[in-house]
């Protein structure tokens, strides 16, 4: 079975009638890039670079990120690589950076809000994943979004980054794009108008649905009440898609649910092309698409979309699974 799916790994993935899905790679590391490769990705849709920063005395230099973000555009084969930059606080401490304790931390100083507070620190970040991107296709991606200010700030840094490189006269894609997370309700709410500054958006499940259902993600008391399929995340999924194609921005998947393979008729039926996901799960994902068509997975994609509760949608879904 396990060969079986790994034949797979070279095969295009194309439903039954012809519609083409992208497959790529969450990474952590270089190393998971040659795994996922191996797995057949497409590219990378999402790199968490907190990795880079934990488990070390400082915060790494300019210098060792660049080689990090080098050698994962040059092991990506030409793909798109898809870097998010610094994601810590929540549930992610760095031990030469003592945040506050906080009452909320996932509701508190983390992400975006940490890199557009210390400036030199995300400035860093941004020269090395420019640098980089004189060798690859990167793409920069923003996380924990909320408002325009921040992703209009973030490109501030951004653009303060590209003047000091170009001061140094050291060479960077100057058309380099950039995006955002929506993972926070509010950026869905506003996904329009967000949509208007940014090249591209992906769509963070595990934290949209932790935000949007009130439901902590790493709490284990409430974890029967974490629920992807709620209704209401399946509503925000489809406004942010419906806000990208509206700007003839792109769009992707990369929280948990993009690695679901139940969930392959709500992207048909959403219009969703784009899915990043761990390494072990492309293959799975792959094959349950080459068994589909779009025609019965959209008409079940909507279906599922008005239908009233989880546990129904949750059903439906396993359901045609399964047939
Ligand atoms: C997410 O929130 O869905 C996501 C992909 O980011 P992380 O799991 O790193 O928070
Ligand atoms: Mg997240």
């Amino acid at each position: 079975r396990k060969e079986q799916l790994q034949l797979l790994a070279s095969v295009e993935a194309v439903t039954k009638d012809g519609y083409r899905m992208r497959l790529a790679g969450n990474i952590s590391s270089v190393k998971d890039v040659e795994q996922a490769v191996k797995y057949g990705a497409e590219g990378v849709g999402l790199f968490r670079t907190e990795f880079l920063y934990m488990d070390r005395p400082t915060f790494p230099s300019e210098e060792e990120q660049f080689e990090v973000y080098r050698q994962v555009v040059e092991a990506a084969g030409g793909h798109p690589v898809v870097i998010r930059t610094l994601d810590i606080g929540g549930d992610k401490q760095l031990e030469y950076f003592p945040l506050f304790e906080e009452e909320n931390p996932v509701l508190g100083f983390r992400a975006i809000r940490i890199s557009l507070d210390e400036a030199e620190m995300f400035k860093t970040q941004l020269r090395a994943l420019l640098r980089a991107s004189a060798y690859g296709q990167i793409k920069i991606l923003y996380p924990m979004i909320h408002t325009l200010e921040e992703v209009r700030q973030a490109n501030a840094f951004l653009e303060e980054a590209k003047q000091e490189l170009l001061r140094r006269e050291q060479p960077f894609n100057h058309e380099i794009e950039t995006g955002i997370m929506i993972e926070i309700p509010a950026a869905a709410a506003i996904a329009d108008l967000l949509a208007r500054e940014v090249d591209f958006f992906s769509i963070g499940t595990n934290d949209l649905v932790q935000y949007v259902l009130a439901v902590d993600r790493m709490n284990e008391k409430v974890a029967h009440l974490y629920h992807p399929y709620h209704p209401a995340v399946i509503r925000l999924l489809r406004q942010t898609v419906l806000a990208a194609k509206e700007a003839g921005i792109s769009v992707s998947v990369c929280g948990e649910m993009a690695g679901d393979e139940r969930a392959l008729p709500l992207w048909l039926y959403l219009g969703v092309t784009n899915l990043s996901m761990s390494p072990q799960s492309l293959l799975r994902v792959k094959h349950r698409i080459l068994n589909s068509t779009l025609a019965e997975g959209m008409e079940q994609g909507k279906h599922c979309y008005t239908l009233t509760t989880s546990e129904e949608i949750e059903a439906a879904l396993a359901k045609w699974t399964k047939s």
